[in-house]
């Protein structure tokens, strides 16, 4: 039986988002950022992504009551180079500053066959699937990434350097949703250790290490000592370092080493950069695209247990659209407290 603190209540999409705007408001957001967060919180409970859902909505609300984020911001973005735009968040969301940029990186991308953009002075950008959906149902190839708060430790070493760093790819699918899959460097996101310390359940398997430096499936150890493990070992590791050189060299966002700030805040809330490229296959001279994937998934289904990346927020979103979300009850009286 589940125990009070796993009580769910569940809600519709369209109240999920509704109780997101609600709160956002209440904070003080502005009009056009509480909408694009309300969307992103509706989207990444729809898909089954919890730890990125309601659950984020106090750290939102306390990153503008204590002034670390602009509730009200004026982001801009302008042109560095031929097909590379730049935006400066103005300390807002990023959701407000893409959402400005989406119809020129199509345009662009359309135009000349790639098109980047790079952006800085931005708050947490929840989860990364959201980023490139978009724009492989435009037709086209993205990849996105985003640094984030140092938690994790480079392989073999003694102290965090990177922060969980998600990466997203999306890829069009003749006849099909597009392919997206996102996912952090580090063995298990944040929010997610969070979520299992929450629901007082062990991790599935070793994702950080605990004060003796060992590595801990006890979610409660791991963020005593703020030490996750990267996936994948070495491999990892190099992943999240070139997510930590896209997002801080490149884009200028905070390097993970220096996001403490965010601590006297209270919040979680990280001001990392983001990188996001943009590919038209129809400008590579590649005729084969669309046949070439349909070969490359054919090769995954139907063999064994294996899936297509991705594929398992197809069934969740179907399944959230005609049944709605089990929401925890204890988050719910807070959010509507
Ligand atoms: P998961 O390990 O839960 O999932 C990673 C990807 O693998 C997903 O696309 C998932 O899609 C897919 N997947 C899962 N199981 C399988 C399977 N059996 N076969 C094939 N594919 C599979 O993600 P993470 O825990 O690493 O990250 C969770 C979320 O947190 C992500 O949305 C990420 O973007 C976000 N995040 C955001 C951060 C930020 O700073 N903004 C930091 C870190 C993470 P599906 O299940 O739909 O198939």
């Amino acid at each position: 039986m589940a125990s009070e603190a796993n009580e769910t209540v569940t809600l519709s999409l369209a109240e999920i988002r509704q109780l997101a705007e609600a709160v956002l408001t209440r904070a003080g957001m502005a009009a056009t950022g509480s909408a694009a967060i309300a969307d992103l919180v509706m989207m990444s409970e729809r898909d089954g992504i919890a730890s990125h859902g309601l659950r984020m909505l106090p750290a939102y609300a306390k990153s503008f009551a204590s002034g670390y984020a602009n509730p009200d911001p004026n982001p801009q973005v302008s042109r560095t180079a031929p097909a590379v735009l730049r935006g400066d968040g103005d300390n807002g969301y990023y959701q407000i500053l893409r959402a400005m940029a989406e119809p020129d990186l199509i345009a662009l991308a359309k135009d000349t066959g790639i098109a980047a953009f790079a952006a800085a002075n931005i708050h947490h950008l929840g989860a990364l699937r959201f980023d490139t959906e978009p724009f492989a149902e435009a037709g086209l190839v993205a990849l996105s990434v985003v640094n984030s708060l140092s938690m994790v430790v480079p392989h073999g070493g003694a102290r965090p350097a990177f922060g969980t760093n998600p990466m997203s790819f999306a890829a069009p699918r003749p006849g099909a949703a597009p392919i997206v899959w996102d996912q952090a460097a580090s063995m298990v996101a944040l929010m997610d250790v969070r979520l299992a310390a929450a629901e007082g359940r062990q991790l599935s398997y070793p994702a950080g290490l605990d004060a003796d430096g060992a590595p801990s499936t006890d979610p409660e150890a791991i963020l005593e000592t703020g030490q996750l493990l990267p996936f994948g070992a070495h491999k990892g590791s190099a992943i999240a370092m070139m997510v930590e050189i896209l997002g801080a060299a490149l884009a200028g966002g905070v390097l993970a080493v220096d996001n403490e700030e965010r601590l006297a805040h209270g919040g979680i809330n990280i001001k990392g950069g983001a990188t996001l490229i943009v590919l038209d296959p129809a400008r590579f001279g590649q005729d084969r695209f669309g046949e070439t994937i349909t070969r490359i998934v054919g090769e995954i289904e139907g063999n064994g247990a294996a899936r297509v990346p991705g594929d398992g927020r197809l069934a969740r979103r179907a399944a959230a659209d005609r049944d709605g979300v089990p929401v925890s009850a204890a988050l719910l009286s807070d959010l509507k407290a």
